[in-house]
């Protein structure tokens, strides 16, 4: 038997996951995430999938973030028509991502017509629709037959709502060839969600390397950071924007805020969720109570539910959200969570000009957006063309992500790190993932690679 693994996508760097299995003669493709980034070059990627794509058997997803699920309906459009195996909160997320990833292609094309360029979109609305079509759910822990010979089973990854790392089996002989892929591996005592599942062990291991070189401060000292900015009198003067991502940290901004509400820590204060897309997604992590750490299932017996609580409106239309130019005082979350797009561009606009109101960032903003200048302090930013001089005040607090640092990452695999005879090294910046290869050696693994994208490798003897 020959079992081999071609990394398509996410090679030192972050987006654009795809990794393709390949077993004698047939295929499975773990993730096929969309490319995000400098937008000539990631257009390009995600509207030519590597030729490799163009035979594959089974997908199996480990989430529904876009980055790892938002190139799935190109490939349908290329021809795929076989199933897309993923757990059930997934597919729901997916219900909603990838509508959106949809709509928001053709709003840019129109956008750039207007503006006398051509943009092609990767993908239409009935490309999701067949896509959606062709998912097949599992329960985590309960292992399923993707191909003859092969068997998946899906564990808790505590990363987002339905996140799971994938165990992949392949029946050889009386020993079976064991791969374990991390997806994005989440952290322990990330809110609502379940702590991971640790790892079996394992022949191959895949893991993700987002902080191969960085730490999160501990939770108790981001605790201490929320509650003394929401106790401090000179933010709670004005409006506070909360720029943050629809699917996961939404909630958790939420959960924080409901907790030191209810506790008499904070004063109650009106808040807004302003994105249509955040919305519906917490919906879908309300209905998936099944999902919740034991935390979040406590909460809710004493009566309380971390997202639907007393102060706390979901903004509907887009009269009401512009209805929120005129609030003086409250918080308003709302998405992109990168200032890139959506919403949140519209409360910037009003925003910035306002020395009483405050914006708070609680995500990595990548270089060139515009959070990130606000997060670096330029004096102007333009939204909409429009320069805009920054008199608000801007703070930033740092601990909110679903992603394991290096050592919760080492921590998770110390159990099986000596048995694994081949681990690579994936969605990673290169310096984050080298960084990492390092430490995992530090730590007893015998062969660490970090393939270089379009590498192939050889799996097991
Ligand atoms: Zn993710």
């Amino acid at each position: 038997m020959t079992v081999s693994i071609h990394f398509l996508g996410a090679n030192r760097q972050v987006t654009g996951s795809k990794h393709l299995l390949k077993i004698n003669d047939k295929r499975i493709l773990l993730e096929c995430g969309m490319v995000q980034g400098p937008r000539r070059l990631a257009d390009r990627l995600n509207r030519e999938l590597p030729e490799a794509l163009g035979r594959v058997d089974a997908v199996v997803l480990s989430h529904a973030h876009i980055d790892h699920s938002g190139s799935l309906p190109r490939l349908v459009r290329m021809g795929y028509s076989g199933p897309i195996h993923c757990t059930e909160a997934t597919a729901d997320l997916l219900g909603i991502l990838l509508p959106d990833s949809a709509h928001i292609q053709k709003a840019d094309a129109r956008y750039l017509k207007k503006r006398g360029k051509s943009f092609q979109p990767a993908y239409d609305i009935q490309d999701v629709e067949d896509t959606l079509a062709l998912l097949q759910t599992h329960a985590y822990r309960q292992s399923f037959e993707v191909l003859p010979g092969v068997r998946v089973t899906f564990l808790e990854a505590g990363h987002i709502l339905g996140s799971a790392q994938v165990m992949v089996e392949v029946e050889d002989g009386d020993k079976p060839l064991r791969i374990a892929f991390t997806g994005d591996l989440g952290r322990k005592g990330i809110p609502v969600l379940r702590d991971p599942d640790p790892l079996p062990a394992c022949d191959v291991l895949i893991t993700e390397s987002t902080y191969g070189d960085r730490r999160h401060p501990p939770r108790d000292v981001l605790e201490q950071q929320l509650l003394e900015f929401f106790q401090d009198e000179t933010c709670l003067r004005g409006r506070i924007l909360i720029p943050a991502y629809s699917v996961g940290r939404t909630q958790n901004v939420l959960w924080y805020l409901g907790r030191m509400i209810a506790a008499g820590q904070i004063e109650p204060i009106p808040i807004y969720i302003d994105s249509p897309l955040s919305t519906k997604a917490t919906r879908i992590v309300n209905r998936h109570k099944d999902l919740y750490d034991r935390e979040a299932r406590e909460y809710l017996e004493s009566g309380r539910n971390p997202f639907f609580f007393e102060g706390v409106r979901y903004i509907a239309d887009v009269e009401e959200s512009k209805a929120l130019n005129k609030l003086t005082r409250g918080i308003i979350i709302s998405a992109s969570g990168m200032c890139e797009g959506g919403r949140i561009l519209h409360h910037l606009e009003q925003t910035v000009g306002r020395e009483n109101d405050c914006i708070l960032i609680v995500g990595f903003m990548a270089e060139g957006t515009l959070g990130r200048k606000l997060l670096e302090r330029y004096d102007y930013v333009k939204i909409f063309g429009e320069r805009h001089l920054v008199r608000c005040r801007v703070r930033h607090i740092d601990g909110l992500s679903a992603h394991a640092d290096y050592q919760e990452m080492l921590d998770h695999f110390a159990p099986i790190a000596t048995q694994v005879e081949q681990a690579f090294i994936v969605h990673g910046e290169e310096s984050a993932s080298m960084r990492f290869a390092d430490r995992m050696i530090d730590a007893g693994f015998r062969s660490v690679e970090v393939p270089l994208y379009k590498e192939e490798f050889v799996l097991g003897t």
